[in-house]
């Protein structure tokens, strides 16, 4: 089976790969936060983890990336061993974002995007700004390029870090709560920009507690508590024939 897709929405390319994490253990001193986690997310399909708070959600994507090190367990991205590759080329291969979108305050929207593009992906000066705009399109600010990330709102300014991300071309995008720290009107913008990136094909882990995007959106939804993946499945099945009593019981508190 093949472990990379070639999908080419509007005026980008993803080379969406699959992400296989298998075994995933990591502590935080005595505390063992990941306890074998399991997660086959299959090329150019969506994955939505759910579970509750503390449950080791966002661990797992800062493992997944290698923001953390695991203790034990296997990671693989499009078959290759993510602990054997070197930190840069991860930053360009796994995109990541994050509730509080982690832009530079002092920087322009574009200079936000292209420094990744210089640094990681050594692109020259003209080139990274015209890949930071092709993305910047793509997410509808292109008229914000030159404004300061502190004028803009808290959706703009998630689709910006969401530009930042797809900008490297990464082959698996990371949300972590991408729309928790967002005013309620403005969640709906980027979780529709979310579920264009799922339809047009790449691979996608959501750490979310937006039960209808799960449900609508996902190939897959897996439920974590207390550093395992209790059970997965389709979404269909997750939410209205959970088998464990504790998916039962954290379902019946969040819909
Ligand atoms: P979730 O994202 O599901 O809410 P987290 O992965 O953030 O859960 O946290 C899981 C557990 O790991 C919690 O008990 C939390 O206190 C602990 N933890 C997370 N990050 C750290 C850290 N950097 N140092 C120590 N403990 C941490
Ligand atoms: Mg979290």
């Amino acid at each position: 089976m093949p472990t990379t897709v070639e999908t080419r929405p509007a005026g980008t390319e993803y080379k969406a790969a699959s992400l296989e994490v298998s075994g995933i253990e990591l502590a935080f001193g005595t505390n063992k936060v990941l306890r074998g986690v399991d997660l086959t997310v299959p090329a150019g399909r969506t994955a939505c983890v759910i579970g509750p708070s503390g449950s080791g959600k966002s661990t797992l994507l800062r493992a997944v990336n290698r923001l953390l090190e695991p203790d034990a367990g296997d990671i693989r991205l499009g078959g290759d061993s993510v602990l054997r590759t070197n930190p840069d080329e991860l930053r360009r291969r796994i995109g990541m974002v994050f509730q509080h979108f982690n832009l530079f305050p002092h920087k322009s929207v574009l200079d936000n995007i292209t420094l990744p593009l210089r640094k990681i992906s050594k692109l020259g000066k003209d080139e990274a700004a015209e890949a930071a705009l092709a993305q910047l399109d793509l997410v509808g600010l292109r008229e914000k390029a030159s404004a300061r990330p502190g004028n803009l709102s808290g959706g703009q300014q998630q689709r910006v870090a969401i530009a930042r991300a797809l900008a490297m071309k990464p082959e698996v995008m990371l949300f972590d709560e991408a729309t928790s720290a967002l005013d309620p009107e403005l969640v709906k913008g980027v979780l529709s920009l979310m579920a264009d990136l799922a339809a047009a094909g790449m691979t996608m882990v959501v750490v979310t507690h937006e039960m209808g995007f799960a449900r609508q959106v996902a190939d897959q939804v897996a439920f974590m508590d207390q550093g395992v993946v209790v059970e997965q499945g389709a979404p269909e099945q997750v939410f209205t024939a959970a088998e464990s009593p504790r998916l039962r019981q954290f379902l019946s508190q969040v819909l």
